[in-house]
C-alpha cells in the first residue's frame, strides 16, 4: 500500500523533484504535463538539422550556492564546467557584461586601474538623486547617464516592452558594475550544464517505480479529486479561472537560424541599441563545449507582453499585477488539498536552483506533517486522509 496519493501538475524542475522526493518516501505519484517534454522551460532538445543541443525556450546556466542542491542535481547526471561569459553590441562595438573595468576602460577610452574607475564611475553618478523611485533614476544615481544609456536603457526598454522611468528602482538592487576584470556572469560557487541537458537530467529525476507520467495531458480540476493531495505547478490565475484578472508575463518569440562554423563566438551576445528590435541571440553550441559540430544553431530574442495563448516568461509584477497576486494568495493559503509551487504557482521569477531548493523543503514539509503525531494526538486521521496543506 502507498502511503498516500499525489497528483503532481506540471513536469519541470518544481513538479519532478516533489514528485522523486514523495514517490522515495512510499507515496504514489501521478505527474501531468500539458507538454510533450519534461523539464518545462529549461527543456532542451538535439537540433535535427545541426545535432546541437539547442535550449528550446531560452539559454539556461545553472548556478547555485547551496551545496545539497548541487549534489541533488549531480546525483542524476555529472555537470560539465561551465562559465558564462556575455557580451553585448552597442553603437557598432562589442563589450564585456556585466560592466567591468574593461568595459569602462574600453568604453571611455581609458587604461584605468581598479580604484581609479571606482572614483571615475563614482563622479559620473547623479549626486542630486538621493531617493531614486524608478529605474532610470537609481542607474542615474548609480553609474550616471553615459554608462546607463549605453549598456542598461536600450536592454531594459525591450525586455520590458516600457521605459525605465516607468519601472521601479527595485530592479537595479545594487552597483551594476565591478571594478576588477572578472566577467563571470554569475557570482555562485558551483555552475555548470548538466552532461546530456536539462531534459535528460529530469527524465532520470522521474525514473521511479512509483512515479506514472503523462506528457500531452492538461490538468483537469476533477482529476483533483483523485489524489490526496496535489501540487501545481501551472499558472495560479487558471487555477482560479483568472476570477481576478489574468496576471501579466512578458512572453519571447525566438526566430532560428543556422550557419557553419562558429557565427559569434560565444553562447550569449546582447543587443543593447533599441534600433535593433531584438535583445539577444543564443548560439546554442556554446553551451556544449565539449561536444564538435561544424554547423551552428541560433535564435534571435524578442520580448513582447504574453497574450492568452502565449507562454508565460517572465512575471511583470508591476503595482497592479501585485495587488492581483495578493487576491489569489489570499485563497491559495485557505486551501488544504493543494500546495502552489514552482514559477507559475507563485507567479515569481525563480532560477533553476532556487526552484529545486522550494521544492525539496515543500516535499519534505509535507511529508512531516503526515508523521503519526505522538500520543495524545495519535488518533487523528491517517496520513492518506490528513489531506495536510503547506
Ligand atoms: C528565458 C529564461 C531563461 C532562464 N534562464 C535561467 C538560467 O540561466 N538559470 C536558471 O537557474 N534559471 C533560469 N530560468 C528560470 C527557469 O526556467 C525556472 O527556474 C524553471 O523553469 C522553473 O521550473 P518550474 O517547474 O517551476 O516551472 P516550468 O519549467 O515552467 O514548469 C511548469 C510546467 O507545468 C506545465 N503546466 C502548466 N500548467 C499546466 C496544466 N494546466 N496542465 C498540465 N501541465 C501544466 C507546463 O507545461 C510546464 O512544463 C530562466 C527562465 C527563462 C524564462
Amino acid at each position: 500500500m502507498p502511503a498516500g496519493t499525489a497528483l503532481v501538475v506540471g513536469a519541470g524542475f518544481s513538479g519532478a523533484v516533489i514528485g522523486r522526493t514523495l514517490a522515495e518516501a512510499g507515496w504514489s505519484v501521478q505527474i501531468l504535463d500539458a507538454r510533450p517534454h519534461v523539464a518545462g522551460n529549461c527543456h532542451t532538445a538535439r537540433d535535427a538539422q545541426t545535432g546541437v543541443m539547442v535550449h528550446v525556450y531560452g539559454p539556461h546556466i545553472f548556478h547555485t550556492d547551496d551545496v545539497e542542491v548541487w549534489e541533488y542535481v549531480n546525483r542524476f547526471m555529472p555537470f560539465q564546467p561551465y562559465r558564462n561569459q556575455v557580451k553585448t553590441t552597442v553603437r557598432g562595438a562589442v563589450f564585456s557584461l556585466p560592466i567591468n573595468l574593461h568595459t569602462i576602460n574600453q568604453f571611455f577610452g581609458r587604461v584605468m586601474r581598479p580604484e581609479e574607475a571606482r572614483s571615475f564611475v563614482a563622479a559620473l553618478a547623479d549626486p542630486s538623486i538621493t531617493a531614486p523611485q524608478t529605474f532610470e533614476e537609481q542607474a542615474l544615481s548609480l553609474v550616471g547617464r553615459d554608462l546607463y544609456e549605453a549598456f542598461l536603457k536600450g536592454y531594459t526598454v525591450k525586455q520590458w516592452g516600457m521605459s525605465p522611468q516607468e519601472l521601479p528602482a527595485s530592479i537595479l538592487k545594487r552597483l551594476p558594475v565591478r571594478f576588477n576584470y572578472d566577467d563571470n556572469y554569475f557570482f555562485h560557487r558551483f555552475q555548470g550544464m548538466p552532461r546530456d541537458g536539462y531534459t535528460a537530467l529530469v527524465e532520470r529525476i522521474l525514473d521511479h517505480p512509483a512515479i506514472e507520467l503523462q506528457l500531452g495531458t492538461t490538468f483537469q480540476r476533477a482529476q483533483a479529486d483523485n489524489a490526496d493531495h496535489v501540487f501545481y505547478s501551472g499558472p495560479i490565475d487558471a487555477w482560479y479561472d483568472y476570477e481576478h484578472g489574468r496576471l501579466g508575463y512578458r512572453t519571447l518569440d525566438f526566430e532560428r537560424f543556422t550557419a557553419s562554423g562558429d557565427w559569434q563566438g560565444c553562447a550569449v551576445m546582447n543587443y543593447g541599441d533599441l534600433e535593433v528590435p531584438f535583445t539577444r541571440i543564443t548560439e546554442h553550441k556554446h553551451f556544449s563545449p565539449w561536444e564538435q559540430h561544424d554547423l551552428s544553431v541560433l535564435y534571435r530574442e524578442y520580448s513582447r507582453v504574453a497574450g492568452p495563448d502565449d507562454i508565460p516568461y517572465y512575471p511583470i509584477r508591476l503595482a497592479a499585477e501585485q495587488s492581483q497576486l495578493t487576491r489569489y494568495l489570499e485563497r491559495a493559503k485557505r486551501e488544504k488539498h493543494v500546495s502552489f509551487v514552482g514559477r507559475l504557482g507563485t507567479y515569481r521569477y525563480l532560477d533553476m536552483d532556487v526552484t529545486i531548493r522550494e521544492a525539496l523543503d515543500c516535499a519534505r514539509a509535507f511529508l512531516a506533517a503526515q508523521q503519526p503525531r505522538p500520543f495524545p494526538l495519535a488518533h487523528r486521521r491517517s496520513a492518506t486522509g490528513a489531506r495536510a496543506p503547506l
